[in-house]
C-alpha cells in the first residue's frame, strides 16, 4: 500500500537494496531473545531463511531450541559488537532485524557500561555493515525514548524529555535515541532503514529477571509470594502481546514507504500497575488453590537501593502512523496476554496444573479482588 508518509532524503546513486528470487534470508540480531525468537518463528512460517545472532546474555537457547532442527534456521552465537562477525552475517542477508540490545531496568542499572556498548556500538556495527552490503535494516527502538514527556498519546514526532545523566535509567533511552539518529542518518544515504519504538511488550518467554513487571507479578502470584508494586501503583502502562508486536514488525518490513521513518508499536489499552497486580492475582488465584498473593506497595528507594532510578508516570502510544501505512492494530487484549503469560510461566516453574480453561473461567467471574497489603517489615 502506498501512503502519504515522507520518504527519507535518498541521496545515494548506488543501486537499491537487494531483491533476489531465491528464498529471502533474514538476519535477526538478538534472535534468541524474547521478541527475536517469536519473530524468527513468524518469518520461518512466511518462508524466509533465518539466521539468529545472539550472545545468549539475555537471550536463551531454549527460546529457539524447537527451531534448531529446521533446515531454514540457524543460530549463530556471537556478539553484535563484533564487527567482523556482523559484516559476515549481514553480507549473506536480504534484510536485517536489529533487535540485539541490553534491556530491562535492572540490567541497565547493574551494567551501565556494557549496556551502552551493546546498544550503541552494536547498532553502529550493524548499520555500517548493512550500508556496505546494501541490505535493508529494521532497528528496534523503545518507548523509553519519550522519557518524561507529558503529552499523551505519544507521537513519533513529539519532543523527547530524558532525566539527568546521574540517573542511569536514562542511559538506555539515550542509547536508543542515538540508534535512531544513526539509522535515520544512514537512511539519508539511501539505505532503507526503518526504526520502530516498542512499547511495553509482553508474552511467553519473557522473564522477570531484568525487571519486567508482568512476568514478575505472575511468578510471584503463581508461587503465592507477595507482589511488590513500586511507588503508589498509580503509574500506568499499555501492554502489547508479543505476537501483535511481531506482526507489526513484519508489516513494516514489507512496506515500501516505511524506510526513513520511525513508528510506534504498542497497545492503547491502559492499566495502572496496581490494577495490573490485582488482575494478575485474580487470574492466578483460580489456579493456585484459592490462596491469593498479597499486594504490597514498595517505595522506589527500596525497590532500587542502588539508586539511579526514576519511574515514568504514564505511557500511551499514538499508533495512527503505523495504522495509516499498514492497517496494523493490536488484536490481543490484556486478558489474553495474562492468560498466555500465566500458562507459560506456570510451565516454566513446573506448575503444570494451571490450565487456560481455569484462567478463562476466573476472568469471566465478577472479581473478588485482594486488598492492598502492608509493606512487609524489613523492606
Ligand atoms: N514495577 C513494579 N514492580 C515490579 C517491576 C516493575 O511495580 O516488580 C513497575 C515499574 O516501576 C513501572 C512498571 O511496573 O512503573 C513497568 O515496569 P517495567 O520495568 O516492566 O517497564 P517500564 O518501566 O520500562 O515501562
Amino acid at each position: 500500500m502506498v501512503n502519504a508518509l515522507p520518504h527519507a532524503d535518498a541521496r545515494s546513486t548506488r543501486p537499491a537494496f537487494r531483491l533476489r528470487s531465491r528464498q529471502r534470508r533474514a538476519l535477526i540480531t538478538g534472535g534468541a531473545g524474547f521478541v527475536g525468537s517469536h519473530l524468527a518463528e513468524s518469518l520461518l512460517e512466511l518462508g524466509y531463511a533465518v539466521t539468529a545472532l545472539d550472545n545468549l546474555t539475555t537471550g536463551r537457547r531454549e527460546n529457539v531450541e524447537h527451531l534448531l532442527g529446521e533446515p531454514s534456521f540457524e543460530l549463530e552465537i556471537g556478539d553484535v559488537v563484533d564487527s567482523r562477525l556482523t559484516s559476515a552475517l549481514v553480507s549473506r542477508a536480504d534484510v536485517v532485524f536489529h533487535l540485539a540490545a541490553a534491556v530491562g531496568v535492572k540490567l541497565i542499572l547493574s551494567d551501565p557500561i556494557g549496556s551502552l556498548r551493546t546498544n550503541v556500538l552494536g547498532t553502529e556495527s550493524v548499520l555500517r555493515a548493512a550500508h556496505d552490503c546494501r541490505v535493508k535494516v529494521l532497528v528496534a527502538s523503545t518507548s523509553e525514548v519519550y522519557g518524561k514527556a507529558v503529552r499523551l498519546p505519544q507521537r513519533e514526532d513529539d519532543d523527547l524529555r530524558l532525566g539527568a545523566t546521574s540517573l542511569h535509567r536514562w542511559s538506555y533511552a539515550a542509547g536508543k535515541m542515538l540508534d535512531e539518529f544513526l539509522g535515520l542518518a544512514y537512511a539519508r544515504l539511501g539505505l532503507p532503514v526503518v526504526c520502530f519504538r516498542l512499547f511495553n511488550t509482553v508474552g511467553p518467554r519473557q522473564t522477570g529477571a531484568y525487571g519486567m513487571v508482568v512476568p514478575r507479578f505472575v511468578d510471584a502470584a503463581l508461587c503465592g509470594e507477595p507482589i511488590y508494586v513500586y511507588g503508589d501503583g498509580s503509574q500506568s502502562r499499555c501492554f502489547l502481546h508479543v505476537l501483535d508486536a511481531v506482526k507489526a514488525i513484519v508489516q513494516l518490513e514489507r512496506s515500501e514507504s516505511a524506510p526513513g521513518n520511525v513508528f510506534n508499536i504498542g497497545s492503547t489499552e491502559s492499566v495502572t500497575i496496581l490494577d495490573l497486580a490485582r488482575r494478575v492475582v485474580a487470574a492466578v488465584g483460580a489456579s493456585n488453590g484459592g490462596c491469593p498473593s498479597q499486594i504490597a506497595l514498595l517505595p522506589y528507594a527500596d525497590a532500587y537501593p542502588e539508586g539511579g532510578f526514576e519511574d515514568i508516570r504514564r505511557r500511551l502510544p499514538d499508533i495512527s502512523k503505523i495504522r495509516l501505512l499498514t492497517d496494523w492494530r493490536p488484536r490481543l487484549a490484556l486478558d489474553d496476554i495474562l492468560r498466555d503469560v500465566i500458562m507459560a510461566r506456570a510451565e516454566a516453574l513446573g506448575l503444570t496444573e494451571v490450565t487456560g480453561e481455569e484462567i478463562r473461567e476466573w476472568n469471566a467471574r465478577p472479581a473478588a479482588l485482594p486488598a492492598v497489603g502492608a509493606i512487609p517489615a524489613g523492606l
